[in-house]
């Protein structure tokens, strides 16, 4: 029970992080953790900016997709997280936004590079679903998604976002943050010429120079100190 409400509030200071950290859009977006043990998860609730979101708002949602505890409404959109969690056992967070670069630069059909340092997080795979730009509303479309997904950290959503996970809330959050800053990086080079990137080798050195364990939680730490000092309200 101590578990499940620590995990309520780190479901929460994620979304209060992602608001500043360049996810904010209106109400938009949600994230969500795996209940350990149970076919079920916590989850951001509808009708709530990413900054508004206290402990209190967040909902639990069976993997059938329905509202099993909390007052406030469903995103939805989730069957993206109940589709990833049946599909990928080792993911225990599911973060989908709508972040500006990452939108744009799913658009383009082009590879990310490890332009940055934060593109070798994605170096071995960044697949980009466009099956379809609408709504991911059925848990036919959620499938969809997580095929494409399949063992990647990441997949953008052409002309609609981006999906996260990773096996804490703590990692996934970090890397929606570090997936948009990738983005922006390399849509600011190309736009100004031709830009260069980490060879392959390099990208696996510095991923593994840089998002230990250690410095992620050193980081996760940092991102909570900086939500709660530039808390809206
Ligand atoms: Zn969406």
């Amino acid at each position: 029970m101590d578990d499940l409400v620590a995990l309520r509030d780190k479901v929460a200071i994620s979304c209060n992080i992602l608001a500043i950290e360049g996810h904010w859009d209106n109400i938009l977006g949600h994230v969500s953790a795996r209940v350990p043990g149970e076919n079920a998860m916590l989850m951001k609730p509808h009708s709530y900016g990413f900054e508004e979101i206290r402990p209190y708002h967040i909902i639990k949602v069976d993997f059938d997709g329905n509202k099993i505890e909390g007052d406030y409404e469903r995103h939805s959109e989730v069957f993206i997280h109940t589709e990833i969690y049946k599909a990928r056992p080792d993911v225990n967070c599911v973060i989908h936004s709508h972040p500006p670069y990452a939108t744009a630069f799913g658009s383009l059909r082009q590879p990310l590079r490890p332009v940055s340092h934060e593109g070798s997080i994605f170096h071995d795979g960044l697949p980009l679903f466009d099956y379809t730009t609408v709504l991911i509303r059925t848990a036919e479309l959620g499938v969809k998604v997580a095929e494409k997904l399949e063992g990647a950290r990441a997949v953008l959503m052409k002309n609609h976002g981006t999906t996260v996970v990773a096996e804490s809330v703590e990692t996934a959050t970090l890397y929606a943050i570090f997936l948009e800053k990738a983005c922006r990086i390399q849509l600011l080079a190309s736009a100004s010429g031709n830009p260069s990137w980490s060879s392959d080798e390099e990208a696996r050195e510095k991923y593994d120079q840089i998002y230990t364990p250690h410095r992620l939680g050193s980081m996760w730490d940092y991102f909570v100190r900086r939500a709660k000092r530039l808390a809206i309200d």
